[in-house]
């Protein structure tokens, strides 16, 4: 059987166009983001090649825009993470499957009857108007139509894990950015909400970098024998608490470590620039395309833990600060209403009762990453290396209201 899989990968590997070498080096970089050393990357390789039969999974669309399925399905040639996805048994993909109605949609209903599956879910959970903010199938007085809130929770509910991948799966997303009429919020808050106990692992950035999500269906599938609770203990996770202004859920939400455990501004190539006090202060001009910093015209780099900078984007060209856009923070929580105006420099973030620069982080990472920022930035006034720094301002008058109608991140 083993052989036989290896015959099936390498013939899928050969007809795409991708040599043994490729498949290695891809293997190797899939070992650094599950926080492994890259010498494992013949293991990899050898337990992919030798998987006997791959998991059914299930990809369900919340209130999404679907970028992460055009993230990971619009490359112009195939790449080698698309393929390890093709290998996969997705047993429905919305956007993607050529099957529709409602067989299609019974598909949904059989898997999670059989249990034994990975639910990926992309797009917030549209909790507005007792769920009737979304509907899959018409409206409610189709037969068989159902909320996407019913559909999410019949699938999340049998299912080994679940992987909320992209912005609006984790915690709502620009979906759920003020004034979120639809009640946008995120898998794992809504799940605890209706005590459905499968793991969420929960991916941020919008759209999710497809490399990331197949290092953890890797290592779901792989390294912890498709056991959730061996997963768990493989994968070394962020703990993010979070108080979710929606459902009113405090949930801490686990992100894997490895993708999620240092800044932006931690892996940066402009961050010799920053250090030596070196901004850009105008997009277009000479000083941004010599690669200087990019905090003075937004960046949010320094309080957003991703790891965009090591695996890039668009099979790994470049990434957001690399082709001179400031980081807009899209991974983190709350990021459309506590990161805009993406291009201004942010001057109101909050420590403890302070507010010194951006605003609400809504993760104890965050505020270690405030700190040391301001601590950094206090070092580098004082060294003379920055002139002036960000203007003291009041929080956001849109964003008072809401935290105190919703009683959210405080
Ligand atoms: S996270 Fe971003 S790309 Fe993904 S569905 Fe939401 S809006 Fe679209
Ligand atoms: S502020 Fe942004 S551009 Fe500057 S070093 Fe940090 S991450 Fe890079």
């Amino acid at each position: 059987m083993a052989q036989e899989a290896h015959g099936a990968l390498h013939d899928l590997l050969a007809v795409r166009g991708v040599t043994r070498r490729d498949f290695l080096k891809y293997c190797g970089s899939v070992a650094a983001m599950l926080g492994l050393s890259e010498t494992m990357a013949p293991q990899i390789a050898a337990a992919l090649e030798g998987a006997p039969k791959l998991m059914p999974a299930l990809w369900l669309n919340g209130g999404s825009c679907t970028g992460c399925t055009e993230s990971i399905a619009q490359v112009d040639t195939p790449d080698v993470a698309t393929i390890v996805l093709d290998y996969l048994s997705f047993e429905y993909f919305e956007t993607i499957m050529a099957a529709a109605g409602s067989w299609a949609e019974k598909n949904i209903t059989k898997r999670a009857e059989e249990g034994g599956y990975i639910l990926v879910y992309e797009g917030s959970v549209m909790t507005g108007q007792d769920g009737n903010t979304l509907f899959v199938g018409g409206g409610p007085e189709n037969e068989g139509a159902k909320k996407g809130i019913e559909i999410l929770e019949e699938a999340a509910a049998n299912a080994a894990a679940v992987l909320a991948i992209g912005s609006c799966a984790v915690d709502g997303g620009w979906i759920a950015g003020y004034p979120n009429a639809s009640e946008a919020t995120g898998v794992a808050a809504w799940l605890q909400k209706k005590g459905i106990k499968t793991p969420v692992v929960s991916m941020p950035t919008c759209p999710v970098n497809p490399e990331w999500v197949v290092a953890m269906v890797v290592q779901l599938l792989l390294v912890a024998d498709r056991d959730p609770a061996k997963f768990l203990q493989v994968t070394p996770m962020v703990e993010v608490p979070y108080n979710d202004p929606v459902t009113g859920e405090k949930v801490t939400l686990l992100m894997p470590k490895a993708i999620y455990g240092q800044t932006i501004h931690d892996n940066c190539p402009r961050r010799g620039h920053f250090e030596n006090g070196e901004f850009v202060t105008e997009l277009g001009s000479k000083e941004e395309a010599m690669g200087y910093c990019l905090y003075k015209v937004g960046c949010k780099g320094p309080q957003t833990f991703t790891q965009c900078p090591v695996t890039r984007w668009n099979r790994r060209a470049s990434w957001c600060v690399e082709s001179g856009a400031p980081c807009i923070g899209c991974g983190g929580l709350n990021w459309v209403d506590n990161n805009s105006p993406f291009l201004k420099r942010m001057s109101d973030m909050r420590i403890g009762d302070t507010f010194v620069q951006p605003g609400t982080i809504g993760a104890a990472v965050g505020a270690v990453a405030a700190a040391g920022l301001v601590l950094h930035g206090i070092g580098m006034k004082a060294a003379g290396r920055i002139g002036d720094g960000p203007p003291m301002e009041e929080m956001k008058a849109y964003d008072r209201k809401r935290l105190a109608k919703k009683g959210g991140d405080k």
